[in-house]
């Protein structure tokens, strides 16, 4: 049976195939995925979960694909990307609930609608709401672990709702990233503002967005993790590489430490740009750069770098 007619013949709802995955990342880069599921609601969720699981189908959870490079033989399995219900959003005195798939700009915006402050350094984070938690994304010195007080998440045995505390939040990382799990969504708590404060900041910071980041090409945003006591940016500057090129992807010369699109870059232009750049940079500082950028191959997620830099 080909995997259209088994997902026909379990009545699952919204499914595509051979979805291409450069039209679901921002960096515009990815092969076909056999399936692309869109479930409405918590039931048909849980429903392609089980499917896959009980049909040894690989399945992959994507958000707005922000932070993600995806093979150009694509993913050989399901990818699963929510809509519907996980779309709504609601204030209640000084929290916000939003489900997974809401994007972070809309958050940002409820609450400048609803006078609520301490959200505004997300305002500019183009993933979603899920994904935010996922990677605990943050940005001038701000993160989700900040101002999420509960989240909401399904696995195996179920639906559970945990705190902050639970979820270990740590820089761009949380358990949902070693222990599975897929974050529906979570509520954050915020503190009273008003809408000129709150406006002024988010405006501020976009300034600052703009005039720093090459937000003109497709890319992923940051290719690497912030190493301890450095910026990977700099390091990849000062190793004379800003402008360096492999194929259609390259460091961008307005800030080094994005790899962007100019065009027609394959995956594998950029995993050889960014093997290249992180072993120039080893030897040049001795500093490892880790990927922040999450690699989807063809048979689900895998170290973006090559083994020399990651046995370092
Ligand atoms: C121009 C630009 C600027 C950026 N600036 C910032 C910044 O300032 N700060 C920052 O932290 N990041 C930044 N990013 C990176 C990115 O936006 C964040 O990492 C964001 O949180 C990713 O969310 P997403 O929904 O796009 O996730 P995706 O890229 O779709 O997925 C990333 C990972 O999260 C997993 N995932 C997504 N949603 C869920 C879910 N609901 N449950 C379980 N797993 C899930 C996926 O499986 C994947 O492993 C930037 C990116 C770009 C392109």
């Amino acid at each position: 049976m080909t995997l259209r007619e088994q997902f026909e013949k379990a009545g699952i709802p919204n499914a595509g195939y051979n979805v291409r995955m450069a039209d679901y990342t921002t960096f515009r880069i990815g092969g076909p995925a056999d399936v692309m599921v869109r479930p409405a609601n918590r039931d048909e969720l849980f429903k392609v979960f089980r499917f896959c699981k009980e049909n040894g189908l690989r399945f992959f959870f994507l958000g707005n694909g922000s932070n993600l490079l995806v093979s150009d033989e694509g993913y050989r399995g399901v990818v699963i990307c929510p809509e519907g219900d996980f779309c709504k959003i609601e204030v209640n005195g000084y929290d916000i609930s939003a489900g997974c798939a809401v994007s972070m700009a809309q958050v940002a915006q409820a609450a400048l609608q609803a006078e609520l402050a301490g959200f505004e350094f997300a305002s500019g984070i183009p993933g979603s709401f899920g994904g935010g938690i996922y990677m605990n994304a943050g940005a001038y010195e701000k993160e989700m672990a900040d101002v999420l007080s509960c989240i909401d998440y399904m696995d195996e045995e179920g639906f559970h709702r945990i705190g902050p505390d639970q979820a270990r939040l740590g820089y761009r990382t949380s358990r949902f990233m070693t222990s599975g799990g897929i974050v529906l969504g979570g509520v954050i708590h915020l503190q009273p503002g008003t809408r000129e404060e709150i406006s002024a900041e988010m405006k501020d910071l976009a300034e600052r967005r703009r005039s720093k980041q090459p937000l003109e090409y497709p890319s992923a945003g940051s290719m690497f993790k912030r190493p301890q006591g450095y910026y990977a940016g700099k390091l990849i500057q000062d190793a004379g590489l800003a402008g360096f090129s492999v194929g259609g992807a390259q460091v961008s010369e307005k800030h080094c430490g994005f790899v962007i699109n100019t065009g027609n870059a394959s995956c594998r232009d950029v995993r050889h740009l960014v093997q290249l750049v992180a072993e120039k940079v080893d030897d040049v500082f001795g500093v490892v750069l880790e990927p922040e950028v999450r690699y989807l191959g063809p048979e689900g997620l895998e170290p973006l770098l090559e083994e020399r830099i990651i046995d370092h």
